[in-house]
């Protein structure tokens, strides 16, 4: 029997990105906020201190950062008719865990979304028309560019993310990304510095004819001090990045630039080792009424909120509405239902050149440094006759060649010995590889549920996941990696060697964090479960915010537009449901 505690205005699950930025907003109107977050409370200072941070076995390998797999993991298979089995050990991806979230540890690669995204169906209908697979499902976000470029602005202003504006309100901009949709402002800080590996790249892709641009990074290229008076440092290119916290407050998260501000404030709480079981409804179904929790020992919560706010990452978003029964389960048999429908991935891409006489210094580097183009990245070029839709941002960050985990050896070389360590001795200073992180389009099949089999140590279901690869992104990747091959050998390397999508989604190698959908946000209740307020449709007081709101994922990384989806919600909270607490938004 869970415990009951007085009640608050507004509960907040997860405070991650997402849920430190609402937080902060909903606490700076006067709301009494108490956010609850499953992992321990993250300070740069203690948890992440300069003597103990480049620790590759502790971070890296055994994964402190990130979510204990005994206390939840998923189970995964690739089809319907398979048989899920759980993930002992984080592959794949890489969830967070703790105040900051995954963002403590995240590489901080920060695009906008461009303005076609957002009503990618009608766009992509409305050019290529019947040539469109019937496979894929692809919808509209039920917003646009205009409403959601301020939010942008803001989340990169709060981020301070550094970068060179391609498109200022229309004008192209020469040296930034010219497809980018048009931006209110310049990035709020400029780009950082570049290693040699990304000039490189730039100069020859530049004599290719595309138009190079500095990575948008949320890793800060001088000292700043954001809108609500927290201020950071320069990166100083300790290539202990990603996986890793950042000890020189450098790499943009929520605690280097919201907690710090959310926790003077009186009217906010946080609790933390409180992992919240599920959202509380009343009678009707209609109206949520808090959450429970269970704290570090064990001892179970309720705390009624008039305002639910779950803003617990993709994964733990669509699981905690599946066990609080909110919407329907989406049954891929007949299409009906949207609570774990659209869920998708990330394409990954990879081509890596192995070069006698250069020396790159791959040590020096940071998960959001380097340089990219954006001529095969979405609708970017004409996908008639291809036989596919979609495409990946192409670029060369090299993220800090740490010792264990990085060990790049041409293929056919021994995996151990006398030849493993000479091939290590001779590459490591000279490889470098060109990534592209490309699309993924949501399909009938590919969706969330939860497992028949497999419990929590609270005995609820695990979250399945059922995903592969469609043919639409097998062909996109091949595509990617025949024009990444062209620039390869336009580099003049004495090898190289690409990687794409060949096979089934194997869940073992990392490949990317950026897991999406699964309850996405659209114009309609019968294909969406959250508006463009991300409140949830039928439930007017809960919001639910995160990537799970994407009806499909573009060939950018997500949190930019997460952090924007954060701001969008919190204004329309503020600014209007307040107004008339209890209703839907209209649209
Ligand atoms: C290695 C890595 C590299 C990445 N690189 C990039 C990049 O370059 N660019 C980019 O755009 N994105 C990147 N990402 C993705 C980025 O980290 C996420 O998009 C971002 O952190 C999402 O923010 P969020 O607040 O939605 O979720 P999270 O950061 O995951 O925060 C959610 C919080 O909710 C808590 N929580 C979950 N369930 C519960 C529960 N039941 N009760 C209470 N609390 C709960 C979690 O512990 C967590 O703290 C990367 C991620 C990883 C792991
Ligand atoms: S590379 Fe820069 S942002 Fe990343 S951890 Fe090192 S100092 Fe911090």
């Amino acid at each position: 029997m869970a415990r009951k505690l007085p009640a608050t205005d507004v509960v907040v699950v997860g405070l991650g990105w997402a849920g430190a930025i609402v937080s902060h907003e909903l606490a700076a109107a006067g709301l009494s906020v108490i956010g609850l977050e499953r992992g321990p409370w993250r300070d740069t200072a203690v948890d992440f201190n300069i003597a103990s941070i480049a620790d590759e076995l502790r971070y890296s390998r055994r994964q402190e950062l990130m979510l204990r797999n005994r206390q939840n993991t998923c189970t995964v298979r690739n089809s319907p008719s398979e048989t899920a089995l759980p993930m002992r050990v984080w592959g794949s991806f890489h969830p967070g865990n703790g105040t900051g979230g995954a963002g403590n540890h995240w590489a901080g690669i920060t695009f906008r979304f461009q303005p076609e995204e957002f009503r990618l169906h009608s766009h992509l209908t409305e050019r290529y028309g019947k040539e469109l697979s019937p496979e894929l499902t692809l919808q509209d976000w039920g917003t646009d560019w205009e409403e959601m470029e301020p939010f942008y602005t803001r989340f990169e202003r709060l981020a301070g993310i550094s970068g060179q504006a391609g498109n200022i309100k229309g004008t192209l901009i020469e040296g930034g990304n010219p497809f980018e949709g048009p931006r209110s402002e310049p990035y709020p800080n400029p780009p950082t510095a570049q290693p040699y590996a990304p000039m490189l790249f730039a100069d020859t892709v530049r004599n290719l004819g595309y138009k190079p641009f500095p990575a948008p990074s949320a890793l800060l290229s001088q000292g700043y001090t954001n809108p609500l008076g927290v201020t950071m440092g320069p990166c100083t290119f300790c290539g202990f990045c990603t996986n890793y916290g950042c000890a020189n407050y450098s790499k943009a998260s929520a605690i280097t630039t919201v907690m710090p501000a959310l926790m003077r404030k009186p009217n906010f709480t946080a609790r933390t080792n409180c992992e919240v079981l599920q959202v509380t409804m009343d009678n009707s179904g209609k109206q949520a009424t808090g959450v429970i929790y269970a704290d570090a020992s064990g001892e179970l919560f309720e705390q009624p909120a008039a305002l639910v706010i779950v803003a617990a990452f993709t994964f733990e978003n669509v699981r905690l509405m599946l066990l609080s029964g909110v919407g329907e389960a989406y049954d891929p048999a007949t299409g009906r239902g949207t609570t774990g429908r659209n869920f998708a991935y990330q394409t990954a891409n990879s081509v890596r050149l192995f070069f006698d006489d250069k020396n790159f210094n791959p040590f020096i580097g940071g998960g959001a440094i380097g340089m990219g183009i954006d001529e095969f990245n979405n609708d970017n070029f004409d996908h008639s006759g291809l036989g596919f839709v979609g495409g990946g941002s192409t670029r060369v960050t090299p993220i800090g060649a740490a010792p264990i985990d990085s060990r790049p050896v041409p293929p056919g070389t021994p995996a151990w010995g006398s030849q493993w360590k000479a091939a290590t001795v001779k590459n490591y200073l000279s490889t470098m590889s060109i990534g592209c992180e490309a699309s993924s389009y949501s399909t009938r099949t590919n969706y969330l549920s939860l497992d028949p089999t497999y419990r929590d140590p609270h005995g609820r279901p695990l979250l399945r996941i059922t995903f592969d690869f469609p043919e639409n992104d097998r062909r996109m990747s091949a595509f990617c990696i025949s024009k990444l091959s062209e620039i390869a050998k336009a580099m003049n390397p004495r090898e190289f060697y690409g990687a794409g999508q060949t096979g089934h989604w194997n869940s073992a190698p990392y490949q990317s964090s950026h897991v999406v959908g699964g309850f996405i946000m659209g114009a309609e209740a019968a294909t969406s479960s959250v508006n463009k307020y991300l409140q949830v449709w039928g439930v007017p007081n809960l919001f639910v915010i995160g990537a799970s709101a994407f009806p499909q994922n573009p060939g950018y990384n997500p949190t930019g537009t997460v952090g924007a989806l954060a701001y969008k919600a919190a204004d329309a909270i503020v600014n209007r449901y307040l107004k008339r607490p209890g209703e839907m938004l209209s649209l």
